[in-house]
């Protein structure tokens, strides 16, 4: 079993941006980061406040606005279009969850896609599907830079994702199947689940549930992606049943220090990236 180390694979990741970031500077572009965050939520602050830290570090210009968890909707998609035709701004990430007043779907279509950075615009979620150029999503994104740093051959392999959600599990799923892996989705209502899984070379779990993924799911030797945050007794773990399931494993990420760095890392490359297209513009 080797672990998959996230932290050290986003730190890398992060130098090549911060040098990236130079040299855009000095041709007079810094790459701007609008993050928005509407109310108090303890765990959406915490997000919230990574991001702006991992921008900093980079050399970014980074906004942050905060909203009041009674803000209307309007005043939001005000917002949202200010800072669409903001010249500074390069990427802009509205934190989710949003209160349950105001119609998260009409605020993440209100992006400019050109500035979708989290790539959850339903515009840039079809040019993925169909391979054109796009923002993809931060998290599935990072896990296949993370299996191709580790030299993980995806083509012709058997990869099960666990979990359809439209964030993690859908867009985890396309992007396995562009890197031509043979894909199947499980979800709550997959019958034989662990049979399925037990064929899995490559095994994403994204079902938020504290250590779902026992020993007798998991194929010897197969990769294993631990998706999961929970916290449980106020300790951070994972979909995955880490230290029954790794030895079975060749490859595992830990949890903290696996996925989770690689997504905020890949919010900050989709802002470069549309920093570059916006400079070639
Ligand atoms: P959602 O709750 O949106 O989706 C969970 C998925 O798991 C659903 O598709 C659901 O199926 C499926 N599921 C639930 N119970 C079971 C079950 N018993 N058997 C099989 N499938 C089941 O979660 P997210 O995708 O947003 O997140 C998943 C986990 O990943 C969470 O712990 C979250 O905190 C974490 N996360 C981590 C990130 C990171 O950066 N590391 C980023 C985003 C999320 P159905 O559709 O049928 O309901």
């Amino acid at each position: 079993m080797k672990l998959i180390d996230g932290k050290a694979i986003a730190a890398k990741m992060k130098e090549d941006i911060k040098r990236e970031t130079l040299a855009l500077k000095e041709q007079g572009v810094t790459p701007g980061l609008a993050v928005v965050i509407v109310g108090g939520d303890p765990a959406s602050q915490t997000y919230v406040a990574s991001k702006e830290r991992a921008a900093d570090s980079l050399g970014f210009y980074s906004v942050k606005k905060e909203l009041d968890q009674g803000v209307s909707e309007e005043a939001l998609l005000k917002l949202v279009q200010e800072l669409n035709e903001d010249e500074k701004i390069h990427g802009i990430l509205v934190q989710l969850p949003l209160p349950d007043h105001i119609d998260a779907k009409k605020v993440l279509n209100s992006i400019d896609i050109r500035k979708d950075v989290d790539g959850f615009h339903p515009e840039n979620i079809g040019k993925m599907i169909i391979g054109d150029e796009a923002f993809l999503p931060c998290t599935p994104n990072g896990i296949i830079k993370m299996l191709e740093y580790e030299g993980v051959a995806i083509k012709g392999k058997h990869a099960v994702v666990l979990g359809r959600s439209n964030i993690v599990g859908k867009p985890m799923a396309a992007l396995l199947l562009a890197e031509d892996a043979t894909v199947t989705v499980c979800h709550s209502k997959t019958r034989n689940l662990k049979e399925i899984t037990a064929l899995a070379d490559i095994l994403v779990a994204a079902v938020g549930i504290p250590g779902y993924v026992t020993p007798d799911m998991v194929k010897e030797g197969a990769v294993v992606i631990d998706v999961g945050i929970n916290r449980v007794e106020g300790r951070l773990v994972g979909d995955v049943d880490f230290e029954r399931v790794k030895d079975k494993t060749s490859l595992i990420t830990p949890v903290p220090g696996g996925v989770g760095p690689m997504t905020i890392t890949m919010l900050m490359y989709n802002t470069i990236e549309s920093a570059k297209r916006k400079r070639e513009d």
